[in-house]
């Protein structure tokens, strides 16, 4: 029956939301039924009051209605109709009671079970964005429906339950298990609340008037433990920092932390934010991995004001939902951890994707229409997370950080436990900072694409070229200009000047006469930027002689940027970013410029040239493995490109006490024909890491033989044994090797076969799947294939949407090795 849910229509949500209020949610979970089995039942009376006695709506229920009953007159049968129960003849108050029982609680739509492959104990976790708590239990299943929950949770005996806050009590049943009642929540929508469970390990401290708990499955123990203080550091760092500027507390003693198997990304739920357990990494975590989880705990707490406390009133400001977080985020690691480096490792890392899919068909304005929920999904995207996050940023650079902080002190005050669209939050900033920003907004936010800015100078002076992507008009850009010049063993500052653009030609007053402006200094607008041409080869060839990460992640993005559009060949990227590299200290970009390198010499270069770049790359990360703080990520990198009988000598005496660095070890060797079956296995016998078989089938699927990939890949599309996340990043890495030519184009066009036929489940793990399995690799038929997969009628947002920004990137890699235009 859950196939023919119907989504929710923005309309249908807004006449439901005119007609009712909901005042309380009493929800009764059983999940005694999961121990053994599948079934998850639960009983959910809901009080409500109606504007017009007499008149009907309905309520979501995407699950067996067992008994359904309003204002104490059972409903018939009839009345559940794709994933909706009719209401009629609503009087002034109503209580609606349903029980209901989800079987498929395998999927990871919702809800997922899983079984600990290592020790067999059963887990279960609950995450419902945008529209998943109508699968669990009976709800009106929309943001702007708020209303308080409480939960009692029938679990067995030797469960952990956790929710959006403690438990009031947990007795003894006597019919088995104990039952775990949870006081009433705030208001809260309805994709916010959560239900854990399990044989949970839980730490718990109690830090700057908040009590925190952190939860992981029993075989994952010791690597919480090893991360514990980090995370309560951070908790405790971030709820004082956003407490103090958002100008509110986090209004709830508790905040917990709950790391689940199986799971792709993080999830806000109030007070009890859930995330996927690859983060408690197997081997210890290289800085970048480590400023990752730092900033995903930032951007889910930032949630808790933005998205939580107040909400988004209908799917279409998901975006601004999103945008909104990362950029806290990124602000918060800055401004409140050790990650100073933060938004230069935003740039060379997330903002490269952003530009990325800006740059190709699937872009689309920030702000879009989002006529039902289904679409709602189809908007988590590079372009939401990504771009508006940098035009927040830009944002914040043009009205000030002090007004744009006001506005939001203001905004969350006004607001609090309700609902809200743009309009308010910008109206909020706007009259902080005494400027209008109608203009600005719709510049920024309902046009597609990216600007570029060019720099021209002359003896009178310089002159910045805007123009809007396709030809339009330009949006106003609020940036600065560094300028420098050479002289002996680096570059000499000579100033910055402060611009803001307007129109096609803004004349730029005060620039002094240098060798080398780095235009969009401290990088704080989003545009495709090109300094003058006189300073292009000094940028280039002189980018490690910048003085900080943040001017050197410019340099290299911006010829990225100039590589993915044809401007740059991949050697000349190679070039100036492994020079950087040889000199790069900041533990906040060596890894992404690492990355970018790595991609540069194996992806996007010609075949033929391929060993002899990957071998350059791997002296540089060879030399860089002898610093000690950025060892772990070099030698990782040159586990990816070793050349050498030297390189494998380096990686097997480093590999000897590093499981993680013994995999990637393996796997390089079998991506060059040498796999070592009984190396696997002995690996496998040493690695603790429930996920090692994983590990052992990436191997496989590095080898290049139609027979092993074949193999390997049943497990990714077939069985869908993999679980999501880091584990199937690297199971994709490994298998997709560019090197291996003319057999990836084969593999690359079974991807596509796959998808033709691919099961639709849970959100994040099936946008997992398409997007990390998509291919690095292809030919023009691919290209051409994937464009008319993503033009078919009836073709899935998300799937369209990775097809249409891997098969741009397919193309620009194709021309790039001069194998194709694009
Ligand atoms: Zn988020």
């Amino acid at each position: 029956m859950t196939d023919h849910s119907r989504s929710l229509i923005m309309t249908e949500a807004q006449e439901r939301a005119a007609l009712i209020d909901v005042d309380r949610y009493d929800i009764a979970v059983d999940l005694r039924g999961l121990f053994e089995g599948e079934v998850l039942e639960a009983t959910s009376t809901i009080t409500f009051r109606c504007q017009r006695p007499g008149a009907g709506t309905f309520v979501d229920c995407v699950a067996d209605v067992r008994s359904a009953s309003l204002n104490g007159v059972e409903l018939d049968a009839s009345a559940v109709v794709d994933g909706r129960i009719h209401l009629s003849d609503l009087v002034s108050e109503n209580v609606l009671v349903v029980s209901s029982a989800q079987s498929d609680t395998g999927s990871g739509a919702g809800i997922l079970r899983t079984v600990d492959p290592s020790d067999k104990l059963v887990y279960v976790w609950t995450s419902f964005e945008p529209d998943a708590a109508r699968r669990a239990w009976a709800c009106f299943d929309q943001p702007d429906l708020k209303a308080p929950h409480r939960f009692s949770v029938s679990a067995p005996e030797t469960w952990t339950v956790t929710s959006n806050d403690g438990p009031e009590s947990v007795v003894d049943l006597t019919d088995g298990g104990r039952l775990w009642a949870f006081p009433d929540t705030p208001p809260l929508s309805t994709y916010v609340v959560v239900v854990n469970a399990g044989p949970f390990h839980e730490l718990r401290e109690e830090r700057g008037g908040h009590s925190l708990g952190l939860y992981c499955r029993q075989s994952l123990k010791e690597y919480l433990e090893r991360d514990a203080a980090d995370l309560f550091a951070a908790t405790e760092a971030g709820l004082a920092f956003f407490g103090d500027r958002f100008g509110m507390p986090f209004p709830q003693v508790r905040y917990d932390q709950v790391f689940v198997p199986n799971m792709g990304g993080a999830m806000e739920n109030w007070g009890c934010v859930t995330w996927t357990d690859s983060v408690l990494f197997r081997s210890p975590p290289t800085h970048g991995q480590r400023a990752m989880v730092n900033s995903v705990l930032l951007h889910e707490m930032a949630h808790m004001w933005f998205g939580d406390l107040v909400t988004m009133r209908w799917w279409d400001d998901l975006w601004l939902n999103e945008a909104f977080a990362s950029w806290a985020a990124t602000w918060a690691a800055v401004g409140a951890t050790p990650y100073t480096d933060g938004w230069a490792t935003f740039l060379a890392g997330l903002k490269l994707t952003g530009y990325q899919m800006d740059m190709g068909p699937a872009s689309h304005p920030i702000r879009g229409n989002v006529p039902d929920v289904a679409q709602a999904m189809a908007n988590f995207d590079a372009i939401t997370y990504v771009k508006g996050q940098s035009v927040l940023a830009q944002l914040v650079a043009y009205v000030g950080e002090e007004a744009f902080v006001a506005g939001l002190a203001t905004y969350f005050r006004e607001h609090a436990w309700g609902n809200t669209a743009l309009a308010d939050l910008m109206s909020a900033i706007g009259d902080a900072a005494g400027r209008d920003l109608g203009e600005w907004t719709s510049a920024w936010f309902d046009r597609a694409g990216t600007d570029t800015l060019r720099l021209t100078t002359s003896a009178a002076g310089g002159e910045i070229h805007a123009e809007g992507p396709g030809g339009d008009e330009p949006r106003p850009h609020r940036l600065d200009i560094a300028s420098y010049r050479r002289a002996p063993g680096g570059l000499e500052p000579l100033g910055v000047t402060e611009v803001e653009t307007s129109g096609a030609r803004t004349t730029v007053l005060g620039l002094p006469d240098a060798d080398l402006h780095l235009l969009n200094h401290r990088d704080l607008t989003f545009a495709a930027v090109r300094t003058d041409v006189g300073s292009l080869a000094h940028l280039l060839a002189a980018a490690s002689k910048l003085p900080d990460p943040l001017s050197r992640a410019l340099a290299v993005a911006t010829a990225w940027d100039m590589l993915a559009k044809g401007e740059l060949t991949a050697d000349a990227f190679l070039i100036c970013v492994l020079d950087v590299l040889s000199v790069e200290r900041s533990a906040g970009v060596v890894e992404p410029f690492l990355a970018m390198a790595l991609r540069a010499a194996e992806q996007w270069s010609d075949p033929a040239s391929v060993p002899d770049r990957l071998a350059r790359l791997a002296d540089v990360a060879a030399e860089l493995a002898k610093v000690p703080e950025h060892r772990s990520p070099a030698l990782r990198t040159l586990a990816a490109a070793a050349a050498s009988a030297e390189h494998f000598a380096l990686l097997d005496e480093a590999a000897r006490d590093n499981l993680d660095l013994a995999w990637r070890v393996l796997a390089r060797r079998a991506a060059l024909d040498a796999y070592d079956g009984a190396a696997v296995e002995a690996l496998l016998e040493r690695d603790p890491d429930p996920d090692a078989g994983v590990r052992a089938l990436g191997v496989t699927a590095a080898r290049p033989d139609d027979n092993a990939k074949e193999e390997a890949w049943k497990e990714a599309f077939g069985t869908r044994s993999i679980p999501a996340s880091l584990p199937l990043q690297q199971f994709a890495t490994c298998f997709w090797r560019p090197v291996q030519g003319e057999l990836m184009v084969r593999w690359a066009h079974r991807y596509l076969d796959e998808l033709e036929a691919l099961p639709i489940g849970g959100m994040l793990a099936m946008g997992g799947l398409v997007r990390n399995m998509f291919p690095t690799t292809g030919d023009r038929a691919f290209v051409e294939r994937a464009r008319a997969m993503a033009a078919a009628e009836g073709t899935d947002p998300t799937v369209r949407t990775t097809l249409l920004t891997g098969a741009d990137t397919i193309a620009r890699v194709l021309r790039a090795r001069g194998q194709d235009s694009p």
